[in-house]
């Protein structure tokens, strides 16, 4: 089909492919009626760049899968947007996230939203009812959306947002820099935050690399936004992200997403990085 001279291999893993989203879709739904003993969230550390301490955590969905055992978000998000199953499990995420959170004080919960998620036409309200029903203040809850998603989604996403900012509930633009929106966005929407994408991180020590950042830094900063930087690995970039103003820090060389009983460890210790 692909014309003469031409071929393509239809190799087993496609066929794979296939029945793993099959499966996915059905076993999600079995997941989703059982939440709390299939989905699990792990909750990474954020950490402060001029004192070192822990300032916040971001939620990570994971399935405890029966037979495949944990699954990562990447995996099964996609077609829980496809089947509309997100709405239930994004409500589940931030009403968990919310019950964990109540045993950190003073700690920010940062919790990932699809814009389905969002444009479902109760998510404010729901956010809301969440907030009374857990009694977590607003002001420790963050929504993060990723720029591509929000740039690609409606004014409503973007009116969503702007309520939920009235509530107290903070909000993160999600992978800064590797989408294609334009910059005067950040002006015109509503966010608190940008979290740098860890492929910027990666390239901090090449030259284009560092004046990107830099760059970012001072995009931020002109808007009075937050930063974080996700995905520090190594010393020497966490040594440059704090040397260029960049607020906070979250990345396998601090800690990667742990259970929620090991953050409240980490509050007790007052771990520092
Ligand atoms: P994300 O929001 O960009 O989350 C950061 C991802 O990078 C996480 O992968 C995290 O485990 C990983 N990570 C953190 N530090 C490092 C590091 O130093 N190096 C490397 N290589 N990776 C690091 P994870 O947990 O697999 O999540 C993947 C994506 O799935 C997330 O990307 C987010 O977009 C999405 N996701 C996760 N949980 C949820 C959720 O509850 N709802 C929705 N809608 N999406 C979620
Ligand atoms: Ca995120
Ligand atoms: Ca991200
Ligand atoms: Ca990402």
């Amino acid at each position: 089909a692909e014309g003469r001279s031409r071929y393509v291999l239809f190799t087993p893993s496609m066929d794979e492919d296939v029945r793993l989203r099959e499966a996915t879709d059905r076993e999600l739904r079995q997941a989703l009626a059982d939440c709390d003993a299939q989905l699990r969230l792990h909750y990474q550390p954020i950490f402060s760049t001029s004192d070192g301490s822990l300032t916040g955590v971001e939620a990570l969905l994971r399935w405890e899968h029966p037979e495949n055992g944990l699954v990562t978000p990447d995996a099964f998000i996609r077609a829980a947007e496809e089947s509309g199953l997100i709405e239930v499990l994004g409500q589940w995420v931030l009403r968990r996230a919310a019950l964990d959170a109540r045993n950190w004080p003073g700690l920010r919960v940062a919790v990932n939203v699809s814009p389905i998620q969002v444009r479902s036409h109760n998510f404010t309200e729901t956010v809301r009812e969440i907030l009374a029903e857990s009694g977590l203040e607003a002001e420790r809850l963050e929504i993060e959306i990723t720029e591509t998603a929000l740039m690609a989604a409606s004014s409503e996403v973007a009116a969503s947002l702007r309520e939920l900012r009235q509530m107290g509930v903070a909000c993160a633009l999600d992978d800064f820099g590797t989408g294609y929106s334009s910059l005067s966005h950040i002006r015109d929407i509503a966010v608190d935050r940008i979290k740098i994408d860890r492929s910027f991180v990666q390239v901090v020590n090449t030259e284009a690399g560092a004046a990107l950042v830099e760059a970012i830094v001072g995009l931020a900063s002109a808007n009075g936004l937050r930063l974080t930087a996700e995905g520090v690995e190594n010393r020497d970039q966490y040594a440059f992200l704090g040397r260029v103003g960049c607020h906070e820090v979250q990345g396998y060389l601090f800690a990667r997403p742990v259970p929620a009983d090991q953050i409240a460890r980490m509050l007790e210790e007052k771990l520092c990085v």
